[in-house]
């Protein structure tokens, strides 16, 4: 039994506690601000409005389930969410709309109904998809990459032998117009997934078409009371496993000696200890915590995922026609990108993303309003000026709600917060604001993400969405769990 520091209560550090605490060490964990969560937090607007400040949609709940279990708990005492059907309401530049049914068959004949497209070439499209995640998950996503014996298994030699066919080579645009040459709705629908880790499907290799199955095929939940329930019923295990959680202590610097880790200094205290997890993003951890320390810089100059501006709404009114999930299509999506990407800034015509917990959860609004969370994506930070951009922002997003709805948006508004890549920079710490760490646009980005633990310090341990294998509340668990298996 060892003591161990974490340092953040995100969503992977409360992970990482959880699974550190059951296997008997000693945790503590060192939180910079008041409360847990992270981009995982929630608030409220005047006049009843909840929101759920950062993730909206939640696959792969096994993860978490798998948490209290470990804990020898039955998760059902802690945390319940449903699969949700539909999934997502489409809204396309041209007034077509598509409702994504949970069940792929359905889904398919929707999708002949609404654009044309055979259902049997939906469905072959999205058995593709399966069958990319089940070859590459259990190598690229539920182990190191950087642990020699990782390489060592069936799993991985059956991923290399899939690589071929998993279109390494080619781009997620390129796959999905191929699959579907006579729809650019279509292609659109599916290259949207490249925005699930912050990437650009013009660029984000081929393979990243694994990521409609975890919607499709696995299924998409929304967990009762909203998302930041996930944090709160874990830390509410975490307490009952012993986790200590100081809050408002933010940990200003790593301590070592002789290539190790000793220890921690924040504002209030210097503590002794051996092994230290960091939750904060690995760029500010090299930089803020451990200046005397060699970075790793080509580790953390590689390209970072995108950020969003978010407009949180009180909304005056019900919409039948809209669910928890919606999608307004911009026009020109390859120029959305490029505006993202190669010009880091925000195109003229936006794809809009609105989020609406109120659906689920009538609380989370008053009777005959909804909550909207009205989310654009973005370049992260690179010193942008941001009020400008957010205000050019608000305004193509009205736009495009407008001609899709058919009424003023604007009026409606009762409440309104806003977030954006600094304020999401300085909220959490993440390097520019970026919502997934380091992109996934390149083949080797896989492996160019910070390791889980440190190649220069023992006993320096790394989780979050900005280290392997990468950002998005799932992959954030996983490398939770990878931490924990390194350390024991
Ligand atoms: P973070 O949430 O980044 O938290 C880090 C914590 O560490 C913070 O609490 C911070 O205060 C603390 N900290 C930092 N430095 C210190 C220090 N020196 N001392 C003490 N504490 C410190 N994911 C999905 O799966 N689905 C989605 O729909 C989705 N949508 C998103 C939308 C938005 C707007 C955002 C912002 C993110 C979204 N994500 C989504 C991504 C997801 O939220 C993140 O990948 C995940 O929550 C990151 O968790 P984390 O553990 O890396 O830590």
């Amino acid at each position: 039994k060892q003591a161990v520091a974490v340092v953040g209560a995100g969503i992977a550090g409360i992970a990482a506690a959880v699974r550190l605490a059951a296997q008997g060490h000693a945790v503590t964990v060192f939180e910079g601000r008041s409360s847990f969560g992270g981009k995982m937090h929630q608030f409220e607007l005047p006049g009843g409005y909840r929101f759920d400040a950062g993730p909206s949609l939640f696959t792969l709940p096994g993860l978490v389930d798998e948490l209290f279990r470990h804990a020898q708990r039955d998760p059902r005492d802690y945390f319940r969410y449903e699969r949700l059907d539909p999934i997502t309401q489409y809204f396309f530049a041209d007034g077509t709309r598509l409702t994504a049914w949970a069940d792929e068959e359905k889904f398919a004949r929707e999708v002949e109904h609404k654009l044309g497209v055979p259902a049997a070439e939906v469905t072959r499209f999205l058995h593709g998809s399966r069958r990319a995640y089940e070859a590459t998950a259990p190598t690229f996503l539920h182990k190191s990459l950087h642990r020699p014996q990782s390489y060592w298994s069936r799993d991985t030699l059956r991923a290399v032998a899939e690589m071929p066919r998993l279109g390494l080579l080619s781009t997620m645009h390129a796959r999905h117009r191929q699959a579907f040459p006579q729809d650019a709705r279509l292609v659109q629908l599916f290259d949207r997934f490249a925005t699930y880790n912050g990437s650009d499907p013009y660029q984000a290799p081929a393979t990243l078409s694994l990521i409609p199955h975890l919607e499709h095929g696995l299924g998409a939940y929304y967990p009762e009371g909203g998302i930041y329930s996930i944090a709160s019923s874990l830390v509410r295990l975490a307490e009952e496993l012993g986790v200590e959680f100081r809050y408002n202590e933010p940990v200003e610097q790593i301590l070592t000696a002789g290539g190790r880790v000793t220890g921690l200094r924040t504002p209030q205290d210097v503590y002794d200890f051996g092994l230290v997890v960091s939750n904060m993003d690995v760029v500010p951890t090299y930089r803020r915590l451990l200046p005397q320390q060699p970075a790793p810089e080509r580790t953390l100059a590689q390209p970072r995922s995108s950020s969003a501006l978010i407009f949180y709404w009180g909304i005056a009114r019900e919409f039948p026609e809209l669910g928890l999930h919606n999608i307004f299509f911009s026009q020109d999506y390859r120029r959305e990108f490029e505006a993202i990407f190669r010009e880091q800034t925000v195109a003229d015509d936006v794809t809009v993303y609105v989020n609406i917990t109120s659906k689920h959860t009538p609380a989370d609004a008053p009777p005959g309003h909804e909550n909207w969370f009205v989310m654009v994506n973005v370049p992260h930070d690179q010193g942008q000026d941001w009020p400008a951009l957010q205000q050019r922002a608000r305004a193509a997003v009205l736009r495009r709600l407008n001609q899709a709805l058919g009424l003023d948006v604007a009026p409606l508004i009762r409440a309104e917060r806003s977030w954006t890549p600094p304020g999401i920079a300085a909220d959490t710490s993440s390097f520019g604001g970026a919502l997934y760490g380091s992109s996934s646009n390149t083949m080797l980005a896989a492996f160019l993400r910070h390791p889980n633990f440190s190649r220069k310090l023992d006993g320096l341990y790394f989780c979050g969405g900005s280290v392997h294998p990468g950002g998005g509340i799932p992959l954030c668990l996983l490398s939770a769990r990878i931490v924990a298996d390194l350390i024991n």
